[in-house]
């Protein structure tokens, strides 16, 4: 097996998840880039990869389903080698709305797709990563967001709630594995352009906040992939439980 680093980045296809595998194929990092239904994306992408020279694997999974993401890392295992990078960065948002309308459903979903997932994909690379399993150490990076600090009022407070619980993950999970050779730290973006906005009913929300981000625009999702390859290098050799708000002030 080979000894390039291994990096697995869930709803790498498209957005920041893109931007990220992206990056870290140019760093020499073997890359998985995971799914959900867009294989159109996340082929095109890596064709990109593939024709710049770098090495990439596409695996579908759902990572919100238990056996999916052990499907997925079982892949990772056999085809890429030992994981040294997680990167969890899948995640949803459903239309703008105020909390008296939102069904349990609707909150199940935004939990189960946000919370659960980072839970079963943390729980993966913990096995493979700590050296109390024999693992070799790695990183992890959370993808939260800025609406854990904010809430979301008007927008979804649930989604909102979601990243609060994603910040809570790393922290507490930093703690834990901090002797046992895996950092884990966070990123929270601001008002990035990508499709997700989309998802919540407004495509064009990025655009119509802009003023009010002391920066003056909304950010791009490279900026947000920088943020994240330097958490998961040596350069952050000495920083876990830590969140680099990616936000343009805000
Ligand atoms: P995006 O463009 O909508 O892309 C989302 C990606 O996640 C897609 O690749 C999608 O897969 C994948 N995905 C969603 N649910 C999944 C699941 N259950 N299993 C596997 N893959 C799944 O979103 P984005 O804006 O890049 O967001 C990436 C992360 O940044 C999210 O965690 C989001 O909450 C966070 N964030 C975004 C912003 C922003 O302004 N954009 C701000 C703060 C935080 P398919 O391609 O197959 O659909």
């Amino acid at each position: 097996m080979s000894t390039q680093k291994v990096a697995l980045i869930t709803g790498g296809g498209r957005g920041i998840g893109a931007d990220t595998a992206r990056l870290f194929a140019k760093q020499g990092y073997a890359v998985a880039i995971n799914y959900k239904s867009n294989s159109e994306a996340a082929n095109k992408l890596a064709d990109t990869i593939t024709a710049d020279g770098g090495k990439c694997i596409t695996v579908q999974a759902d990572v919100s389903s238990e056996e999916d993401v052990s499907r997925m890392f079982s892949t990772v295992d056999k085809v890429l080698g030992t994981l040294s990078v997680l990167v969890n960065n899948a995640g949803i948002l459903k239309k703008q709305s105020r909390l008296e309308d939102m069904t349990a459903d609707r909150i199940s979903a935004i939990l189960t797709n946000n919370v659960t997932s980072y839970f079963l994909c943390c729980r993966e690379a913990v096995k493979r990563m700590s050296t109390r399993h024999g693992g070799l150490g790695g990183v992890i990076v959370n993808v939260s967001s800025g609406a854990a600090r904010s809430g979301s009022p008007n927008e979804y407070i649930d989604y909102a709630a979601s990243k609060g619980a994603i910040d809570t993950l790393t922290k507490g999970l930093s703690l834990e594995v901090a002797a046992e050779g895996i950092r884990v730290n966070c990123v929270r973006p601001g008002l990035i352009y990508t499709d997700m906005h989309a998802d919540g009913g407004e495509p064009e929300r990025v655009a119509r906040l802009q003023t009010v981000i002391p920066l003056q625009r909304g950010g791009q999702p490279e900026e947000v992939a920088e943020a994240i390859y330097w958490l998961a290098s040596d350069k952050s050799s000495f920083s876990t439980g830590n969140f680099l708000d990616i936000t343009g002030g805000l």
